[in-house]
């Protein structure tokens, strides 16, 4: 089997209020709301995608609001921080854009030999801008809030709080191709040479009071080619002692989860079918798209959620 180098596919996480949570993403860091659809396993709620300017494996940093969602405080056996990706001469621009729209950051700060600022989101997730070379040469969201040129092209990569490194490492690089490229204290830097989700961070913590909620990653999905190399993948999950899910249809592409030794949810999702496979390119986001196993209940479904307008 070859072996797989593709990095993050995408991260999922809980937010609170619908509205709030797409102004933030589309309004204020200019990403593309690729997908607007609703939880497969709670049609009653959202899922909200954003993404790059082509909604690519990478970039997709997606979202179930729940109003009513408690909040959350992160702890061990979580992803609690995303880093996205942003091109390099670009920190200028966004020292004084979150100075406007008066988005509290820290930093410049120095994340593995690239420079970074740290901040959150509405429901106090983890967020980092990374201003990442790699992504110099990718193409921006020529329709966004925040110009092309500047604007997020993907993950970085994210941070696990774990009790310890190892046994998650193990996962990270015999299935995934991670290789550790540097270690800072309790830090350990895992990458792949993927131009965006190619950089998981592991930092080891002690145990301190958590509690799931909005703000709370709920997994973090990694890239498979195909659906020949998903099922690889399984057997290898099952081969490692860890158990995974069926291979799980979710429409835009096929899954499988498991839980990761440090207990973090992890998920394995295929490149394909992709966000067009049930809207034109150039629409994505814009109107309510159902699985079509749900599509005979859209008008109970459409009645129940909030709109959301940005
Ligand atoms: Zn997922």
């Amino acid at each position: 089997m070859k072996t797989n180098k593709k990095g993050i596919h995408h991260i999922t996480a809980i937010s609170g209020d619908a509205q709030r949570n797409a102004e933030f993403y589309v309004k204020k860091l200019g990403m593309r709301l690729v997908k607007k659809s609703v939880n497969q396993d709670d049609p009653g709620t959202y899922h909200l995608f954003y993404g790059n300017a082509n909604g690519s494996p990478g970039s997709g940093l997606t979202f179930f609001p729940w109003q009513m969602a408690i909040q959350g405080k992160p702890g061990l056996g979580e992803a609690v921080t995303v880093a996205l990706a942003v091109p390099s001469g670009s920190i200028d621009y966004w020292a004084e854009h979150f100075g406007e729209e008066g988005i509290d950051f820290d930093g410049p700060y120095d994340r593995f030999g690239q420079q970074a600022i740290g901040f959150k989101d509405p429901d106090l997730m983890g967020l980092e801008l990374v201003f990442d070379e790699q992504v110099d040469s990718l193409p921006g969201w020529e329709k966004g809030s925040v110009p092309a040129e500047y604007g997020i092209r993907g993950f970085r990569g994210t941070t696990l709080l774990l009790s310890e490194h190892e046994s998650t490492a193990q996962v990270l690089t015999n299935l995934f191709g991670f290789e550790e490229t540097a270690r800072e204290e309790n830090r350990w830097h895992y990458t792949t040479d993927a131009p965006i989700g190619g950089s998981v961070i592991i930092e080891e913590g002690e145990h301190k009071p958590s509690s799931n909620g909005r703000g709370i990653v709920h997994h973090v999905a990694f890239r498979a080619s195909d659906d020949d190399e998903l099922k690889e993948l399984r057997q290898k999950i099952i081969d490692m002692g860890l158990h995974p899910s069926d291979v799980i249809d979710r429409h835009w592409f096929h899954s499988v989860y498991f839980r990761s030794p440090g207990g973090v949810l992890f998920e394995i999702a295929t490149d394909g079918p992709g966000y067009d496979v049930d809207e034109e390119p150039d629409k994505l986001g814009q109107k309510l798209i159902l699985p079509p196993w749900l599509e005979s209940k859209r008008e109970k479904i459409e009645k129940r959620l909030p709109e959301i307008r940005v």
